[in-house]
């Protein structure tokens, strides 16, 4: 910076993802205030190359070791370190080298990586809900036994989040998560009953990675952050609640004790939560488009059609009940969404599997983190056995 102060070295985690590309955006727009020290993918290895040689990281990890020869070919002649494999990530996770770690992975495969960078004190820009969703009660322990910050990157939780600077003292009466209802908000049963991948991936107003724009049609998105919510704020599942905000331009309020409330708002842009993580506690200028409420259009607001949207039940179950619920439930989701993103299962289906998931893998009540690990494959597995060959 013009200060003197050394860019903060970001180390970001699924780069090559919705999230993760769009903070080398905000990266590329802001140099003097942070680096890419760690990039890290799953299988794009070409994108992973292209990024690489662009940002010059310290070090890359591609996460499929077959393409490790390929990245480290295409990487030769810089001085850029290559590594690969599932170990790989949370090893790197663990080094001295990097400020903050950008936790960008889609899924339970994020825990891993982002449980190693708490437990070694990092600052962590959080965008993998499913972190929390799994574990977030030993997440936050270790958190605050670490100094390890969270600064969450989720729209909603960002949105929380700021309104809550400088209310510290104050307690929370209530969060109100807002959601946009998705592409299918107002359908009913025997319209989601033939609905196909490709028209679930048409999200109205927001662009982001197949797992998360499903989950966005399902709500199954919506109840993975009720119980993100609880976790980061520490508060009660009875404290959250959903609202249908159709044009998301409020992306979240918080309820004080004396009845007031505050909302962030703002266009739809992943850009805007995610460069505040990157930069928080400042707000640094940026070039992004502005909200104008003298231009015609309407803020409406309605309740959530559960009849319809059962997952939001299941999640509002899993919250309420805690324990390793959460972390089957998610486990069940991913299945459930994979075989659906493959034509494999319908879009009810996906409630139906969840649900007997959710109903036949035993509830422990107070996991171990191996406990949650052996929850996520029973109900993987058991997941997986109901959709036919
Ligand atoms: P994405 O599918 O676009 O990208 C996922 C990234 O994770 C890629 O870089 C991929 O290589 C990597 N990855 C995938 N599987 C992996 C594995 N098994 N091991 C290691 N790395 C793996 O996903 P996204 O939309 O960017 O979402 C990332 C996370 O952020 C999710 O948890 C999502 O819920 C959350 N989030 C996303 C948005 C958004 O706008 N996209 C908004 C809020 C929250
Ligand atoms: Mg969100």
């Amino acid at each position: 910076m013009s200060n003197g102060i050394q860019p903060k070295r970001i180390a970001l985690f699924g780069s090559t993802g919705s999230v993760g590309s769009q903070a080398l955006e905000v990266i590329a727009a802001n140099p003097d205030r942070f680096c890419a020290e760690i990039l890290t993918a799953q299988s794009n290895d070409d994108l992973l190359i292209r990024q690489a040689l662009h940002f010059q990281p310290n070090i890359v990890v591609i996460g499929d070791e077959r393409k490790y020869q390929h990245v480290k070919n295409a990487l030769a002649k810089t001085d850029i370190k290559v590594f690969a494999g599932e170990k790989a990530l949370e090893e790197v996770a663990a080094m001295d080298c990097y400020d903050m770690m950008l936790a960008a992975i889609v899924g339970f495969a994020g825990l891993r990586p982002t449980l190693k960078a708490v437990e070694n004190g990092k600052a962590i820009a959080l965008a993998n809900k499913e972190t929390l969703v799994v574990a977030g009660d030993l997440v936050m322990q270790k958190a605050i036994e670490k100094r390890a910050p969270i600064i969450p990157v989720d729209s909603e939780h960002s949105a929380i989040f700021q309104c809550l600077v400088g209310e510290t003292r104050n307690r929370i009466e209530k969060i109100v998560l807002t959601a946009s209802g998705g592409p299918f908000l107002g359908k009913k049963p025997n319209y989601l009953v033939n609905v196909k991948r490709d028209h679930a991936l048409q999200h109205p107003n927001w662009s982001m990675g197949a797992k998360i724009t499903i989950d966005s049609a399902t709500l199954m998105n919506k109840g993975l952050e009720m119980i993100e919510a609880r976790w980061l704020f520490d508060i009660k599942p009875e404290q959250v609640q959903v609202l249908v905000h159709p044009q998301s331009i409020i992306h979240s309020m918080v309820q004080f004790e004396d009845g007031s409330i505050k909302a962030q708002m703002g266009l739809p842009d992943m850009k805007l939560p995610i460069q505040y993580a990157l930069a928080f506690p400042q707000r640094i200028p940026n070039a992004f488009p502005r909200y104008d409420f003298r231009k015609p259009g309407q803020l409406t607001f309605e309740e959530p059609d559960t009849k319809t949207f059962r997952n939001l039940v299941l999640a509002t179950d899993a919250l309420f009940r805690g324990g390793n619920l959460p972390c089957i439930l998610n486990a069940a989701n991913e299945i459930a969404v994979y075989a659906f993103l493959r034509n494999r299962i319908g879009f009810l289906d996906m409630t139906d599997l969840i649900e007997r998931t959710m109903d036949h893998v035993p509830i422990i009540e107070k996991p171990t983190l191996e406990e949650y690990f052996e929850s996520d494959g029973e109900a993987r597995n058991f997941a997986a056995s109901l959709i036919k060959l």
